[in-house]
């Protein structure tokens, strides 16, 4: 199949992008490359039947060809960039859903959004099932990224309403792994490259919220499951191994044999303080279940991080 992927060039477009290549299929990836990184497809470019477009796809846009699946992912996603990047998020929700929507309809492809586990915002009902409306503040730091992803889903069921578009919906919980970007600014980067280099690792508030962390070789493996199935969401794909940010930094500590002190600063504006997905509908739909532990998850992503220090500092 002809897959286009926006946000191909970011943490989990990649990943998705090269587990596409490997099983024989064309990867067409659109990016602005806004926070998304040409390293991050590096490898790719030379494999047949991938192409790169940079385009911002909140300006219309069009793909040559036939297209079987149009995968939207293209979002700045790190709590460190809603202040930085508020007004592009909004834009690449809204807009630049309408016009992925449009392409599918256009050639008669899937339409698949990553939508997020922030639609339950600060969640008042442990864990969060898909048919919990959650519990977000529209006009606090995060709504800027929440509202979007509520927008996005909204758009998406219109048009699978009123056109027939065949439309899944997956909401994505934290993920981790390779290509990330090293200054995210999330919880997992911060901690690696603070353990990394030696430097405090930085808990906001005093860490006890909690996450559940998901690697992205099975966070892939369940988006792709959901995109072939009959389901169209919005589904939960995340990891049930909930941690307290303290517990995490722990983790990471032991992982990295680093003696890194520990930094407590401010807690954000809004930050939620309980987050784990309940997957009855994951399990039960696509028999899918995140395999990979989160201590397996950190040491691999640990190594990746290590090359990248290595290659800046001989750079
Ligand atoms: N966090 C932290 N230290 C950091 C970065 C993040 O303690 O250096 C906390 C943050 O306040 C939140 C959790 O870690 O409670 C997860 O943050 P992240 O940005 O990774 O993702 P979120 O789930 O908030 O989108």
């Amino acid at each position: 199949m002809r897959y286009v992927i926006t946000g191909g060039a970011g943490f989990i477009g990649s990943n998705m992008s090269r587990t596409l290549l490997d099983q024989g299929h064309e990867v067409v990836v659109i990016d602005n490359l806004s926070t998304g990184a040409i390293q991050n497809i590096e490898s790719l470019v030379d494999q047949p039947g991938f192409c790169f477009v940079n385009q911002d796809v909140t300006e219309a846009f069009g793909v040559e060809g036939q297209v079987d699946r149009v995968m939207h992912l293209a979002s700045p996603a790190s709590p460190a960039d809603f202040d930085r990047l508020s007004l592009e998020i909004l834009a690449v929700g809204s807009d630049g859903t309408r016009h992925c929507l449009d392409l599918a309809m256009a050639k008669g492809a899937r339409f698949f959004l990553a939508s997020t586990s922030e639609v339950y915002g600060d969640p008042l009902v442990h864990p969060q099932p898909e048919s919990y409306f959650g519990n977000v503040n529209p006009v606090g730091p995060r709504g800027v990224y929440d509202e979007s992803k509520r927008f996005a889903e909204a758009l998406t069921f219109a048009y699978n309403r009123r056109f027939g578009l065949d439309v899944r919906v997956v909401r994505i919980f934290n993920t981790f792994g390779p290509n990330m970007r090293i200054d995210d600014g999330r919880a997992i980067t911060n901690f690696l490259w603070q353990a990394l280099t030696g430097a405090p690792i930085t808990i906001y508030g005093d860490g006890s919220q909690t996450r559940s962390f998901c690697y992205v070789d099975d966070e892939v493996r369940g988006l792709l499951a959901l995109n072939e199935s009959n389901c169209k969401g919005p589904v939960n794909i995340g990891s049930t191994f909930e941690f307290t940010l303290s517990e995490l930094a722990d983790i990471v500590l032991e992982v990295t044999g680093s003696s890194s002190p520990i930094e407590y600063l401010p807690l954000p504006e809004d930050d939620p303080a309980r987050r784990r997905p309940d997957l009855t509908l994951a399990t039960a739909e696509l028999g899918w279940e995140p395999t990979v532990e989160v201590r397996e998850g950190v040491a691999r992503t640990a190594q990746y991080f290590r090359k990248l220090l290595a290659t800046s500092d001989s750079g």
